[in-house]
């Protein structure tokens, strides 16, 4: 099997395509009605292919409409952390001797298993994560990606393995590339499907075994693909999912002895904290890491400006800019910066704030609370310290009777505020921009590169010499001109491998890409003689 034998799942592309985007878009909304009284039901850990109940649970409930809960969870502590491990541990001998064509087999019927499920696994993250139709299709559709992607590396690479040069006669060498043992995986909520399903997907298909720990607020979808691997008939102990917080999970897992690489898409400083533990304890084994961003857009002066208009507002506000390649910084070339802002300011205000589910919501409702007061917090800065243009404010629910009890904030466009201000620096994964008029490209290029993360970067240019110019001096992992969907977001498996460079990740080989399922894995140089 070739690399050119894989194919993107590109549902919504190929409901417009057909003419059929009105079928999907009521089927959609069918799965979302179907499963609405699905919920309320306790979910134990599953450890060894068992179903493990805890003593204390915690309980999840739905961003849009915080009055719903969707279940208890078991909340696994240090204990079910050893338990777990040592189902990892015992597993991995049979595992990683099982042949890598049947190991890609068994990924690519989950894949397969997904795509059936399609409707219903996007429809969850409706509740879970609130995440609108449009963008939840292209992450269940992402997943598919990760499983098919990397299953045709291992076919393309049978197993990475490679005979090496004879060096005299009679000596056989061959070198392959073999698993560290035992992986933790730990997940984000802002895609609680896509991410778990490909970095659990690379630690498995490598033929490593995985202790699983989701997001505490996303451990329904965490479950979606942990039946969906039982289905495809992944043997017991192989993948291990413990639901439950960061201190009490992912910590011992970290610090498990057994643990041999770790795996985590998630904040700088935890992904940082990981890394420093492992140094700490003098594991051998990689962390994986994908982490912040804090996504630079430059708009020139030759900028077709309804594109830059429509990149930098999807790119800044679609999923509440819950994502960690958000556009959060605009450096816009002065000459067209009113205009520009103008427009921006415009058709931010025509967004539609709502729950996920409607047809037509851009703008989600926040996570949680500790998100809520963070937006709280960084809009009175940047009323006290620069100028809000739009937004600024938790939508008023006296004004919308639309609206459950949920965390909807209005989408906030900020000008006026130095370069070096923490509003212009820092993360806030919130739906929160800022501006900043620049007189050239050169000084857009040296503040956008005056930053410690390199993850996504936006060039809008209709001059060849200033994106030549760009993409040599930009310092950024992904790099996206003239993108009217999104200036920074929504890369693509195999055609946009995704990840960053500083402190954006650790390894600077991403996901999606040719050289992400090395990672999990070490050389080993086999020579026989005679
Ligand atoms: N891969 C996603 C994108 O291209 C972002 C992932 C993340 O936010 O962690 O938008």
């Amino acid at each position: 099997m070739t690399p050119s034998q894989f194919e993107n799942e590109l549902t919504i592309h190929e409901h417009t395509q057909a003419g059929t985007l009105d079928e999907f878009h009521r089927a959609y909304e069918a799965a979302v009605d179907d499963i609405r009284s699905d919920f309320g039901a306790t979910h134990p850990l599953r450890i060894d292919g068992d179903e493990i109940e805890t003593e204390e649970t915690f309980t999840v409930t739905n961003p849009g409409d915080t009055d719903q809960v969707l279940g208890e969870f078991a909340a696994g502590d240090e204990t079910h952390v050893d338990e777990a491990v040592a189902a990892a541990s015992d597993a991995y001998d049979e595992w990683k001797e099982t042949p890598w064509d049947e190991r890609a087999a068994l990924f690519r019927d989950a894949a397969d298993i997904i795509q059936d499920r399609k409707l219903e696994i996007t429809a969850l993250m409706a509740y879970e994560n609130a995440k609108t139709r449009n963008e939840a299709i292209a992450e269940v559709d992402e997943a598919i990606d990760f499983l098919r992607y990397y299953s045709s590396e291992l076919e393309r690479t049978e197993g990475y393995s490679a005979d090496t040069r004879e060096p005299t006669p009679g000596q056989r060498c061959v070198s392959d590339l073999q698993p560290y043992g035992v992986f933790g995986v730990v997940s984000p909520f802002n895609f609680p499907f896509a991410i778990l399903v490909g970095m659990t997907t690379g630690a498995l298909i490598t033929g490593n075994t995985a202790v699983v720990k989701p997001a505490s607020t996303t451990p329904l979808t965490a479950h979606a693909f942990f039946d969906v691997l039982a289905e495809a008939g992944i043997p017991d102990g192989v993948a291990n999912l413990v639901t439950g917080g960061g201190r009490a999970v992912g910590q011992p897992m970290i610090e498990h002895e057994d643990v041999a690489g770790f795996a985590f898409t998630g904040s700088r400083e935890v992904g940082l904290e990981i890394q420093r533990t492992f140094d700490e304890l003098d594991k051998r084994g990689p962390v994986i890491a994908e982490l912040g961003g804090k996504n630079p857009v430059i708009v020139s002066d030759s900028a077709d400006l309804s594109k830059a208009v429509s990149g930098v507002k999807f790119g800044a506000f679609s999923f509440s800019g819950q994502k960690c390649s958000a556009t959060s910084r605009v450096y816009v070339h002065e000459d067209v910066a009113d205009e520009f802002t103008e427009r921006l300011v415009a058709e931010t205000n025509d967004l539609s704030v709502g729950k996920p589910e409607n047809r037509e919501t851009v703008v989600s409702p926040l996570i949680d609370d500790s998100a809520i007061e963070r937006y709280d917090d960084i809009c009175d800065t940047a009323a006290a310290d620069g100028t809000v243009l739009t937004g600024g404010s938790r939508v008023d629910r006296d004004d919308r009777d639309d609206l459950p009890a949920g965390r909807y904030v209005e989408p906030t466009v900020v000008t006026d505020i130095p370069h070096d201000h923490a509003l212009a620096t820092d993360e806030h994964f919130l739906p929160f921009v800022t501006i900043h008029p620049v007189s050239s490209l050169e000084e857009g290029i040296t503040k956008a590169n005056d930053s410690e993360y390199g993850l996504c970067a936006g060039l809008f240019s209709e001059d060849e010499d200033e994106i030549n110019t760009w993409f040599d001096r930009i310092e950024s992992g992904m790099c996206y001109v003239n993108r009217e969907q999104s200036a920074t977001t929504g890369a693509l498996v195999d055609a946009q491998p995704f990840g960053g460079w500083k402190y954006s990740g650790t390894t600077g080989k991403f996901a999606g890409g040719p050289w992400y399922l090395q990672q999990f894995m070490r050389q080993q140089s086999r020579t026989v003689v005679g």
